[in-house]
């Protein structure tokens, strides 16, 4: 069977009109003899809107019931889809994740997909019928709905793209492709034709939220070749893919920021053994993710300041357990909203000599001061204040050419 799996994101079905034009996609496909299995995210804004409520009606809202709420948006958008398809004389209907079942592992909010059962989907495609399946969903083995994570309906069509052994897997969002840096943000932006999985990775990890991170591990790991393109017209897209397909690579690939991350300072912390550990212990047991970190050397011997950045939404659990912490000192807790990680993302800095150089003296040129740093062998992310951000990219977009 020549299977595609067709994702549409929220902007792509954020109206009726634009569920017509999704439902014309989706026959097209069908016209080219594919049996299509489509997976749709939630009309845009459904979801925030559910969140936003989930947070009035508790501050401390169960994470099983957020996952049923939150969860329900995916329900009205492929309801929509498949009542077109019917509209238009083509046999479809709406598959909820449990009515397949997709399902995943116990953990609420952040799931993962581990199994999809194939029988029911198969026998519908073999029909003639098409899928329009729920992204974003799944079910535990107590039978209890479970999401996969904020974007996470981009993860939920690579996962039936690997169960069903598709031909194709085509991500229809609201940009053209994957480009050198966020559209929206800088005009200059380019499209980017090919790239590695890695790299799409890093950048998605470090803030390019056109695909979701999780999804480019799971398609990695299974080998799963992923289209992104705009469901507005039908220009060509970007192809994600293994390193080896890719021919040349640039020095650097993409540049991405972050909106949400703080900058936590303590100030005169003991200068000895283990004090790191003591603060960062109960982070980690709370499930806060500590992301870069900068240690002074004393003058002294005997006090410095640590500096590290969390996720703004971790801000006041973090405060908390410092606090609460009697195996540290320190004379002063500092804590900063804004700030942004702008990162530089490529394969190709490894075997190129100066790209750490280079950004740095951008940012100096431009006054722009790096207040923590983070090297990985693909990236190098800097702190800057958030002010910053726009300029940060745009020196940076021009010091490794990319706008070429
Ligand atoms: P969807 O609803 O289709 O899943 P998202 O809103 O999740 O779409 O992702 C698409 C958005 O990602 C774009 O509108 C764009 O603003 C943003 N974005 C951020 N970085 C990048 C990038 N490097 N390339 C393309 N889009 C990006
Ligand atoms: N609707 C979900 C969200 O807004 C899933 C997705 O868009 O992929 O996070
Ligand atoms: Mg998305």
């Amino acid at each position: 069977m020549k299977i595609v799996v067709l994702k549409f994101g929220g902007t792509s079905v954020g109206t009726i009109n634009r569920i017509k034009k999704v439902a014309e996609i989706i026959s097209s496909y069908v016209k080219q003899k594919y049996k299509v299995i489509v997976v749709s995210s939630a009309m845009s804004g459904a979801t925030n809107d559910l969140v936003k409520k989930s947070k009035e009606i508790s501050s401390n809202f169960s994470n099983a019931e957020y996952d049923v709420l939150v969860s329900s948006g995916e329900q009205v958008a492929c309801s929509l889809i498949a009542g077109r398809l019917i509209h238009k004389g083509y046999k479809a209907r709406s598959w909820l994740a449990w009515q397949i079942p997709i399902y995943t592992d116990n953990n609420h909010k952040f799931s993962r997909i581990n199994q999809i059962n194939k029988n029911k989907i198969l026998r519908y495609l073999k029909s003639g019928g098409i899928p329009i399946i729920t992204g974003f969903q799944g079910i535990n083995k107590e039978e209890r709905i479970t999401t996969i994570g904020r974007g996470g309906s981009d993860a939920s069509a690579i996962m039936l793209a690997t169960f069903f052994k598709a031909k194709r897997c085509i991500i229809y969002t609201d940009v053209e492709g994957v480009y050198t840096t966020d559209p929206n943000k800088l005009k200059s932006a380019k499209k980017i034709k090919i790239i590695s999985y890695e790299e799409m990775l890093e950048m998605a990890s470090l803030g390019a939220k056109v695909m979701q991170p999780v999804s480019i591990q799971d398609a990695r790991l299974n080998r799963i070749n992923i289209e992104v393109k705009s469901s507005f017209n039908k220009k060509s897209g970007t192809l994600i893919t293994k390193r080896k397909n890719i021919i040349k690579n640039k020095i650097i690939t993409g540049i991405s920021s972050t909106q949400n991350d703080a900058k936590v300072t303590l100030v005169g912390v003991k200068d000895k053994p283990g004090i790191a550990a003591a603060i960062f212990k109960p982070l980690s047991k709370n499930s806060i993710n500590v992301d870069m970190v900068v240690q002074n050397i004393s003058a002294n011997g005997k006090e410095t300041d640590l500096t590290f950045t969390i996720k703004s939404d971790d801000l006041v659990k973090t405060k908390k357990i410092i606090n609460e912490n009697k195996s540290i000192n320190f004379t002063k807790l500092i804590f900063d909203k804004n700030v942004s990680k702008i990162s530089i993302i490529g394969v190709g800095m490894v075997t190129t000599p100066g790209v750490t150089f280079r950004m740095f003296q951008a940012l100096a040129n431009q006054k722009i001061n790096i207040q923590v740093i983070s090297t990985s062998e693909i990236k190098i992310s800097v702190l800057v204040n958030k002010i910053y951000v726009k300029k940060a990219i745009l020196v940076l977009h021009k010091e490794f050419k990319l706008e070429k």
